[in-house]
């Protein structure tokens, strides 16, 4: 089996978590297992585009994969995090979740004009982690080369709503 099929195999789906009614995509025994970390990576990295300079990461299983990933590409990570983890100074986004809204903080100088920059995240559901992530970046001065995710939910159409984003979109999502 190729890195994609393990990984599949070691995805736990659980029923009525956090909440009735949603079933929620386990990636702890991915991340546990050292195969399925170094699939990660592998997989991550098949699809990724060239000269990634930057890898962004979204709070908290973005963190896992994309450290990941930078630590195998030998560059640099940068964390999107959640309000009021990070010492100023921030350059903050709000954005609307199912229920209320979010807001994600990036420190100021961690991402250099122009850097190219890939987003990774563990999981694509509705998009919009994402696309506030990816107009963060570009609002702090990135050259934001695309979206990489180890699960796409489909269904959702989190992809067609990142890519068609006015702000956020217009680059490859995998
Ligand atoms: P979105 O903003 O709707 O695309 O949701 C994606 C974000 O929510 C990601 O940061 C995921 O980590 C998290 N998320 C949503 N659903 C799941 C799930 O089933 N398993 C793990 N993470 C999830």
């Amino acid at each position: 089996p190729d890195a994609v099929d393990r990984i599949r195999a070691l995805v736990r789906d659980v029923p009525n978590f956090p909440e009735p009614g949603v079933m929620f995509r386990d990636l702890t025994g991915v991340f546990a297992s050292a195969q399925g970390l170094r699939d990660t990576a592998d997989a991550i990295i098949a699809t990724a585009p060239e000269g990634i300079e930057l890898i962004a990461g979204l709070d908290a299983r973005g963190f896992i994969v994309g450290a990941t990933v930078a630590a195998r590409l030998g560059i640099g990570f940068v964390p999107v995090r959640k309000a009021g983890k990070l010492p100023p100074p921030t350059t903050a986004i709000s954005f609307d979740l199912e229920y209320g809204r979010a807001t994600f903080e990036l420190r100021d100088t961690t991402v250099n004009a122009g850097q190219r920059v890939l987003v990774v995240d563990d999981l694509l559901a509705t998009g919009g982690s994402a696309r506030a992530a990816g107009a963060l970046l570009r609002r702090s001065g990135a050259h934001l080369l695309g979206y990489s995710f180890l699960v796409e939910l489909i269904g959702l159409a989190g992809r067609e709503s990142l890519e068609a984003d006015p702000e956020a979109g217009g680059v490859p999502v995998h």
